[in-house]
């Protein structure tokens, strides 16, 4: 059995491959599945990570950027093909929300814990959030 938190660096992108990254995540991860009005729309199901533990790769230069509502979340998606690899979330602005679907291997985990968030609801939940991007 593995060490629960051995970290290892899984690399994913946006679907033209324009967008590059690595994220280091542990083999057990949650992810949020998120019913907010744009995760709803493209169904957005993310990982949040610390800065610390995403690494460019390349393309960082192809993202365009939409905001709504607060504009405190930068929906970052690749300018070529539209795909939202990655972005940062208004509930942990220092860090990064990675799109599951978006790494390499998705299934590549011992296990993949589904959080389902009610971002709908975002003011009354957010405190479930809070610090996921923490070191
Ligand atoms: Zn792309």
């Amino acid at each position: 059995m593995t060490d629960d938190n051995s970290m290892r660096w899984r690399q994913g992108g946006c679907h033209c491959g324009a967008v590059r990254f690595e994220v280091a995540l542990p083999e057990r991860i949650e992810i949020e599945d998120c019913n907010c009005s744009i995760c709803a729309m493209v169904r957005n199901t993310h990982v949040i990570v610390p800065a610390s533990r995403f690494r460019w790769l390349q393309g960082a230069d192809r993202l365009t950027t939409y905001t709504f509502n607060t504009h405190k979340a930068q929906h970052t998606f690749c300018s070529v093909c539209g795909v939202k690899s990655f972005y940062t979330p208004r509930s942990n602005p220092d860090g990064f929300a990675v799109t599951w679907a978006c790494l390499d291997d998705p299934q590549d985990f011992e296990e993949v814990i589904v959080n389902h968030f009610d971002g709908v609801n975002w003011e009354k939940n957010a405190a479930a959030l809070a610090h996921k991007s923490a070191d």
